[in-house]
């Protein structure tokens, strides 16, 4: 489970959060978010650390998010499993999988350090120990539970991969325990790809880690290893997935962010998301943020309910997706984009190209209708 973030959020963000503690970023709430780069809702809510799906159900929207408590109890034995007797099973699938003699290898738990769980300890430990192993003093040693931290939006995410592996031929690898089974060698394509997306969160919180330490980054794979069940067992298996596509795209995405205390100081003085308000207060705070519906949403989103809901009240084009926004560009109402067609109204210079396009779509599909 990831832990709380030890830091604060700025002043105005955790004012707007209220007395909650804040939610932590995840690699799932980073890949999230660079999902949906131009929205400035989401980016707020995360970086104020406010706890989204408890702010959908204050405003009326049952969020259907989250796994199950089967799923993540299964999750949590398989983590178990292959943690288990130091790290045995992990240790059996870097001698299959990376051909390197580990037999001696040994793990750090950087779950605590000396007891405490602090995140910014715990990430102080990581990066003298990714230096100690870097340097080559000690190269058998895999870190369990590493902390790392990553710039997003403005703000520090503190993440925790599940481990990471000693220099093999020169590399470090992040490790990844998932319980999707893997069937004859192969597993659900979607779940691969989610798990590459937060595997290259990592990897670039390390390359920061590296680059901070003045450590070459080439000694960090853009590989990562995805442990998952084999088959119906729970027998861990491991295949090595490559990440440079993954990494391009989240570093283009996570400079597009835009700063979100930037975001957030635009707001009226106000303006809440202290999920323990009105829900009047809540929804216009909430409003106040400029959002970015598309369908997508729904996949990753837990607001995603609401905005659609919105999105639909002012018959926003990109309530049908990116590909209709994108033809209709101007006109920033379906409802207007009919009035064109319907010629109830004339599109003005801006829109006239899309209104011309909008005719010739309804031509052909009067055409088609005629020939069926
Ligand atoms: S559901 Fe709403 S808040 Fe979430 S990313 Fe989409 S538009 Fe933004």
């Amino acid at each position: 489970m990831p832990s709380q973030q030890s830091e604060p959020p700025d002043d105005r963000l955790a004012r707007l959060r209220g007395p909650r503690p804040p939610q932590p970023y995840t690699a799932r709430k980073i890949t999230a978010l660079t999902a949906n780069p131009a929205c400035a809702r989401r980016a707020v809510l995360d970086a104020a650390g406010v706890d989204k799906a408890l702010l959908a159900q204050q405003v009326g929207y049952e969020p259907r998010f989250g796994q199950s408590p089967f799923a993540l109890a299964r999750e949590q034995a398989f983590h178990s499993l292959v943690k288990w007797g130091g790290y045995a099973e992990l240790i059996r699938l870097l001698r299959e999988q990376l051909t390197v003699p580990v037999a001696e290898a040994h793990v750090t738990d950087l779950n605590e350090v000396a007891g405490n769980t602090a995140l910014h300890v715990r990430e102080r430990e990581t990066r003298r120990l990714i230096a100690h192993v870097a340097s080559g003093q000690d190269v058998r040693l895999i870190l369990d539970r590493p902390v790392l931290t990553l710039e997003v939006a403005g703000q520090t995410a503190y993440l925790e991969p599940d481990a990471l592996t000693h220099r093999i031929d020169g590399k470090f690898h992040v490790v990844l325990i998932r319980s999707f089974a893997a069937i004859d060698g192969q597993a659900n394509p979607t779940a691969v790809a989610e798990a590459a997306k937060q595997a290259a969160v990592y990897v670039l919180a390390l390359r920061r880690a590296f680059e901070t330490a003045g450590l070459p980054t080439e000694q960090i794979s853009h590989k990562f290893l995805l442990v998952c069940p084999k088959d119906f067992s729970n027998r861990p298996y491991g295949r090595l997935i490559d990440l440079r596509q993954e990494l391009d795209a989240l570093q283009f995405q996570l400079t597009r962010l835009r700063r979100a205390e930037d975001l957030a100081a635009r707001l009226p003085e106000t303006a809440t998301l202290d999920t323990t308000r009105s829900t009047d207060e809540l929804s216009s705070s909430i409003e106040a943020l400029d959002a970015s519906y598309t369908p997508s949403c729904l996949s990753f989103c837990e607001m995603a309910r609401y905005c659609r809901d919105e999105a639909d009240g002012c018959a926003s084009p990109a309530r049908l997706g990116s590909g209709i926004r994108n033809n209709l560009p101007g006109i920033d109402s379906t409802r207007t984009a009919l009035d064109y067609l319907d010629g109830v109204s004339a599109p003005g210079q801006a829109e006239a190209e899309a209104a011309d396009l909008l005719r010739a779509a309804a031509r052909l599909r009067r055409l088609r209708r005629g020939a069926a």
